[in-house]
C-alpha cells in the first residue's frame, strides 16, 4: 500500500483552490486503535479526512479541530489536525452497527444523526481562536462540511469523502476531495467543475476502483487548467504523553484522587484520541496532589 498523502493546489487561474487527499493507511489505523464497527470506522474516517484536507494549510504551531454532534447513536465525534499534517480522532460510541441505508452503503447519516451542528475551531495562535459552526445537513459529513465552508467562511465548496470498508470490518480504502471557489471565480468555471463532478461516479466507489488522488483531480479538474503546488504526507498521530494525560487526573479534583490513592492500585488512563493506555502509580498520584496543593492555579 502507498503513504497517505494530499495534493494541493489552484485552478483556472486561481478561481479555484483544491486538496485531493489518500486516506487510506490513517482510517485503517484509527479503525484499529479505536476497535471501531464500521459506521464508526466510515464516520470517523471520512471526518479525519476532511480535517486534515481542511487544515492543509496550517502553519507552525496552528491546529484545528472538527467536532460533531448529531443526537444520532454514534454520540460526538472530534478529531483535531496539526500543521505537520497528521490527525487523529475519535468518535464517542466506535461500537453501534446500524443496517446499511441500502444494500452495501453504510448509514452513516443515520449514525450520525441531522439534529445537531458541525463546529470547526481553528486555532491560528491568535489570541483568540476562530470558531464557526453550521447546523448539519444529512450527517453524511461531505454534505455538513460543504454548507459549513458556505455559510461559515464563505467560499461555497464542493467536498467528496469515502471510505471503504472491508467484510471482516478493514479499512480497504480512504480518500476525498475539497474544491473551493474563490471570489470572482466566473460562472463557466463553475458550470465546467459542476458539469465534471454531476458526470463522475460516487467518491467511494473511484476510492474503491484505488483512483489516486491524481486520477480524482484530473476527472473533478477537466478541461480546466490546473496546478500542483504541493504534495505533503499524512498520518494517524497523537499529541498525548504521560504528562499531558496528568491532566485529566488533575481535572477529576483532589478528592477524586485521595479515593483513587486510597485503594493503592495503578490507575489506568486511556487517551480518547488515540487509544494508547497510561498507567499511574500510588506514588504518580501522591506527586501529583503534592503538586496540586502547591501549584494552586495551574495553568498549562
Ligand atoms: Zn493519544
Amino acid at each position: 500500500m502507498t503513504k497517505d498523502f494530499c495534493l494541493r493546489g489552484v485552478a483556472a487561474d486561481g478561481q479555484l483552490r483544491f486538496v485531493a487527499a489518500q486516506t487510506t493507511e490513517l482510517c485503517a489505523e484509527a479503525q484499529k486503535r479505536h476497535h471501531s464497527y464500521p459506521v464508526a470506522t466510515a464516520a470517523l474516517g471520512r471526518l479525519l479526512t476532511a480535517a486534515l484536507m481542511l487544515g492543509a494549510n496550517l502553519k507552525e504551531g496552528q491546529q484545528l479541530t472538527i467536532s460533531i454532534n448529531g443526537g444520532g447513536p454514534l454520540g460526538r465525534l472530534t478529531v483535531v489536525t496539526e500543521e505537520n499534517h497528521s490527525a487523529r480522532g475519535y468518535v464517542e460510541n466506535p461500537q453501534i452497527e446500524l443496517p446499511d441505508r441500502v444494500p452495501g452503503k453504510l448509514n452513516v447519516g443515520g449514525a450520525v444523526g441531522t439534529d445537531g451542528f458541525l463546529q470547526v475551531t481553528k486555532d491560528l495562535g491568535l489570541k483568540e481562536p476562530y470558531t464557526g459552526s453550521v447546523s448539519l445537513v444529512s450527517g453524511e459529513i461531505g454534505d455538513d462540511i460543504a454548507r459549513y465552508l458556505t455559510e461559515s467562511e464563505q467560499t461555497p465548496a464542493a467536498v467528496g469523502l469515502g471510505v471503504l470498508v472491508g467484510e471482516y470490518g478493514e479499512v480497504q480504502a480512504a480518500g476525498g476531495y475539497l474544491i473551493q471557489l474563490m471570489p470572482g471565480a466566473t460562472e463557466e468555471t463553475i458550470a465546467t467543475l459542476e458539469q465534471n463532478i454531476a458526470s463522475m461516479a460516487p467518491i467511494s466507489q473511484l476510492i474503491a476502483q484505488g483512483q489516486s488522488p491524481q486520477n480524482l483531480l484530473a476527472i473533478l479538474l477537466n478541461g480546466l487548467p490546473y496546478e500542483i503546488l504541493a504534495q505533503d504526507d499524512l498520518s494517524f498521530q497523537c499529541r498525548c504523553g504521560h504528562e499531558r494525560l496528568k491532566n485529566v487526573l488533575v481535572s477529576l479534583g483532589k478528592e477524586e484522587i485521595e479515593d483513587l490513592l486510597a485503594d493503592q492500585k495503578e490507575v489506568e488512563i486511556v487517551c480518547r484520541f488515540c487509544g494508547e493506555k497510561y498507567v499511574f502509580t500510588p506514588q504518580d498520584l501522591t506527586d501529583l496532589l503534592a503538586d496540586m496543593e502547591k501549584g494552586g492555579d495551574k495553568e498549562e
